[in-house]
């Protein structure tokens, strides 16, 4: 059975030319950084900017946003079509809706590649205005998958200060230069804490996002604060984007969303 060659079967349009979906892909060097916690406050930010959106959690074997987003219910099936699970006016597709929570993923590289292929190809995504894209940690076979089916992915690599000193970022960075992945950005995430004296403190160093940035020669899109409230909403599935809009989180994010 050939997945692609039907296409003209398949629902999907984000890959063809000329659809007004633009693909943002958000990468890593390594996992903790709070790669999918920038994915989802990106997201819900062009959503609350009034524009439709979708999160593809292709981070397969580390899958959290069913988790940050409280999406409990797996996809309806309609025929062939998976309709996605809606969270705050959020589409969202998951390997986690599949699995139980405590269940280790060990799919090898076909059975990945084939459930990437057809979480774009058979969910009802629609004419989405933005497809977010939670990549795996790294730069291996999931994201190299990826890149064949979004070539219009455009990505941007979330790091702490202390990761991008580290040069860990920057390998990841530089590997997915080479698969010809397009980078847009450098978003730093823990950037500092503002504690209740209202004085930054610089937990995991400063600058690290800048300098990478530089390095890269990408722009630095933005610097998110460590929050305990972001990881709270993560925690629950309440997003803090829309739990507490006025923190100084939820106005970067929304600030990154217009700028993008
Ligand atoms: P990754 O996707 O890179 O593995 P996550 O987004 O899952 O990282 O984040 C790892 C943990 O750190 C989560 O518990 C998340 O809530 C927390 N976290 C991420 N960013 C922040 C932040 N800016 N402030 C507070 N907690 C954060």
């Amino acid at each position: 059975k050939t997945l692609i060659k039907d296409g003209e079967n398949r629902v999907n349009r984000l890959m063809a030319p000329g659809s007004r979906t633009r693909v943002l892909g958000f990468s890593s060097g390594k996992g903790g950084v709070g790669k999918s916690s920038v994915t989802v406050g990106v997201a819900s930010a062009l959503a609350r900017r009034g524009h439709s959106v979708g999160i593809l959690d292709a981070d397969v074997y580390g899958f959290s946003i069913p988790r940050m987003l409280g999406a409990v219910r797996p996809p309806s099936l309609i025929g062939k079509v998976m309709i996605p699970p809606v969270r705050f006016g959020i589409k969202t597709m998951s390997v986690g809706y599949f699995v139980a929570d405590d269940t280790p993923v060990i799919w090898r590289g076909p059975m990945l590649h084939k459930a990437l292929e057809q979480f774009l190809l058979d969910v009802f995504w629609g004419e989405i205005d933005y497809l977010c894209v939670d990549l795996p940690p790294g730069t291996g076979d999931v994201t190299l998958s990826l890149a064949e089916y979004l070539p219009k992915i455009e990505t941007f690599v979330v790091t702490t200060p202390q990761d991008a000193a580290e040069r860990v970022a920057q390998r990841s960075a530089l590997a997915a230069r080479k698969l010809k992945l397009p980078l847009r950005g450098v978003i730093e995430n823990m950037s500092y804490f503002r504690g209740d004296d209202k004085k930054r403190y610089d937990i995991f160093g400063k600058g690290g996002g800048e300098s990478l940035a530089q390095s890269l020669e990408l722009p630095l899109i933005g610097t998110i604060p460590i929050e305990i409230a972001l990881r709270e909403g993560g925690d629950v599935g309440n997003p803090i984007v829309f739990a507490s809009p006025e923190s100084e989180v939820s106005v970067e994010f929304m600030r990154i969303a217009q700028v993008i």
